[in-house]
């Protein structure tokens, strides 16, 4: 039996192998709260009932890392795939069995499930590749010639393509985009849904299409995603706070630059900026999704968008599981994406977080559409 993490997305800091079916793993944090992630695969050697793996916290920073995973992190599902991020296949990535997760005070205990495949994937937050999530837009948009294309603003430092599908003919823009934060592809799989929806057969779908032009960006931070970094990009940024230099041009991250540059091309009816949070939360009950909100926005805004801002999100907040978290949205600060669109152009947003501990790749898709129809229901209540 083998354990290893250096596979594309794969996080962890160490494996050591205490016995010959007993393996300990320590978790990586590249910052604080953005911890106690992780993504390894199992190579089994013929059957072993007898396995186990221990995921620790990053040892480096206790004891918060171990406090955080007592606090935020458990009980969480967690997923296992035979094929884990080398596939778009949205029922890949299944629940490891309850009784097979042990939660600790200072280590999460795995036992091996009866082996039906010779290599399993293990993860919290059930990842795709970057270029997986780019094939699944360039399928989609060969598939549809009529309706979609691919497009890419640029390459990141390392190389890789940020891409994005565009469907519909409407003159109006929305652009969505997911996981800034590189572990949080529950986010991604939203955007899945989204475009799952957005192509289907329904009337209402279809006039969305006619109104409107979606850019669907399913990762942001691929870079980040395939290095298998929880918060940063590769030049250890993090690209939901790199806006706050945003009127001037100031960015410490070439994603942020293409992003923020791609944004304000041309006039926007709406953006959706989605995250994602992988556990249960201490202070309230499942599914912990939650909304994200510009505090006084009535001051950033115009008065026409202010109202918008405002119909756009009690739409989401009371269509959704919005806001599980707390009884009223979080706060986002100046050096956001969301908040700057406001300040400079006076677009209103919808910035929500998935959850990837009580749903799978298939239950966020279902969330990211629910979200979707109720910011575009809120917009059209808003006079557009
Ligand atoms: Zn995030």
């Amino acid at each position: 039996m083998k354990v290893t993490t250096d596979f594309v997305t794969g996080s962890g800091k160490g494996i050591t192998q205490l016995d010959d079916a007993h393996f300990a793993l320590q978790m990586r944090r590249d910052k604080y709260i953005y911890e106690n992630y992780f993504h390894f695969r199992i190579e089994f050697e013929g059957y072993s009932d007898e396995a186990i793996i221990d995921i620790y916290p990053d040892q480096d920073y206790l004891p918060q890392s171990r406090r955080i995973l007592a606090s935020h992190f458990s009980p969480a599902t967690l997923w296992h795939s035979p094929q884990g991020p080398f596939t778009t296949d949205v029922g890949s990535w299944r629940p490891v069995p309850g009784h097979l997760v042990e939660w600790r005070r200072d280590f999460i205990r795995l036992r091996t499930w009866l082996v039906e495949h010779p290599v399993e994937y293990v993860s919290s937050h059930h990842p795709l590749t970057a270029a997986n999530w780019l094939k699944m837009l360039q399928e989609r948009a060969a598939a549809l010639p009529d309706l979609c294309s691919y497009h890419t603003i640029g390459s990141t430092p390392q190389g890789r393509p940020i891409g994005y599908l565009r469907i519909g003919t409407g003159a109006r823009r929305v652009l969505i985009i997911a996981s800034q934060h590189p572990i949080e592809t529950p986010s991604s799989w939203a955007v899945r849904g989204i475009i799952d929806y957005l192509t289907s057969s329904l009337p209402q779908a279809q006039a969305l299409l006619e109104e409107y032009c979606f850019e669907c960006f399913a990762h942001v931070n691929p870079d980040g995603l395939d290095l298998g970094n929880p918060c940063f990009n590769a030049s250890g940024v993090d690209l939901f706070l790199d806006f706050g230099g945003a009127a001037a041009g100031d960015f410490r991250s070439v994603e942020a630059r293409l992003l923020w540059e791609h944004a304000v091309a041309g006039p926007l009816a709406l953006v959706f900026n989605f995250h994602c949070y992988m556990g249960g939360y201490h202070h309230q009950d499942p599914p912990g999704e939650g909304i994200y909100m510009i505090p006084d926005f009535e001051e950033v805004f115009s008065p026409q968008a202010a109202r918008s801002y405002r119909m756009i999100n009690d739409h989401v907040i009371f269509s959704t599981d919005a806001f599980s978290s707390r009884y009223r949205p979080s706060e986002l600060s100046a050096d956001n994406l969301c908040y700057q669109l406001a300040r400079q152009h006076d677009v209103p947003s919808v910035f929500y977080e998935f959850n990837g501990a009580f749903s799978g790749p298939y239950r966020n898709t279902r969330n990211g559409i629910r979200v979707f129809v109720a910011a575009m229901d809120g917009l059209a209540q808003a006079g557009g």
